[in-house]
């Protein structure tokens, strides 16, 4: 197994928001998460990614424990994770926004080569590669947020609700490249709530585990 978490617990102060969930992640294909709000989904994604700290649990990737790691470091062993609400800096551009998924690498034409890679994949992007983020439609910021994630040349990657807020045909053009990631070699954690349209459930399903 690529990652496996095994009976996590996470407390906000004295407030339990995960109490023992353990998931194994294989080293190719899409797990999805599906859940009620509040069930603890981002939650999950965030100890995985070193954003909070387990209060009991272990979380294993690639042969090693990285619960206790800081986030960096775990970004620096291969987990990339995008947020909910995608976060991208608004007042960068687009490529600016990129390239600060790389801020860990120091292998320049890796670099180089990946945001030719992201580029290929997201058309869109390439054409406004200059522009302010804040200037661009959700899905997007979507596709940046996904494409800076890509930049840190991942082995797995966190999707946090990647279709919330956005319109059908977005959604199965996000879908679309969620399975093409996958396909070729970046395995996927996709978080999805169940009030909302799903990537699963448009075009291609991924598979759930
Ligand atoms: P949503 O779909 O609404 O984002 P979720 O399944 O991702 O829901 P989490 O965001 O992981 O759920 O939240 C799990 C629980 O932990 C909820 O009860 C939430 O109120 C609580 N919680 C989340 N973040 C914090 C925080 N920073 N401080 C205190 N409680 C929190």
């Amino acid at each position: 197994m690529l990652l496996e978490v095994r009976d996590l617990h996470v407390h906000y102060q004295k407030v339990a928001a995960l109490k023992g969930i353990s998931l194994q992640v294989p080293s190719g294909g899409i797990v999805t998460i599906i859940g009620a709000n509040g069930a603890g989904k981002s939650t999950t994604l965030r100890a995985i990614s070193g954003l909070v700290r387990p209060s009991k649990g272990e979380i294993h990737f690639d042969g090693q424990r990285i619960d206790n790691l800081p986030p960096e470091q775990i970004v620096g062993r291969g987990i990339a994770h995008v947020p909910e609400g995608r976060r991208v800096f608004p007042d960068l551009s687009v490529e600016e926004n990129l390239r600060i998924g790389a801020f860990l690498r120091a292998d320049k034409d890796g670099i180089e080569s990946d945001l030719e890679d992201v580029f290929r994949r997201f058309p869109r992007l390439k054409e406004r590669r200059t522009q302010r983020a804040r200037t661009l439609s959700g899905g997007e910021q979507q596709m940046v947020a996904i494409g800076r994630a890509l930049m840190s040349g991942p082995k797995l990657l966190l999707l946090d609700e990647p279709s919330m807020g956005l319109s059908p045909v977005v959604v199965q053009e996000i879908a679309r490249i969620v399975a093409d990631i996958a396909d070729t070699g970046v395995p996927v954690i996709l978080v999805e709530g169940n009030r909302h349209r799903r990537l699963g459930g448009q075009g291609r399903r991924p598979a759930h585990q």
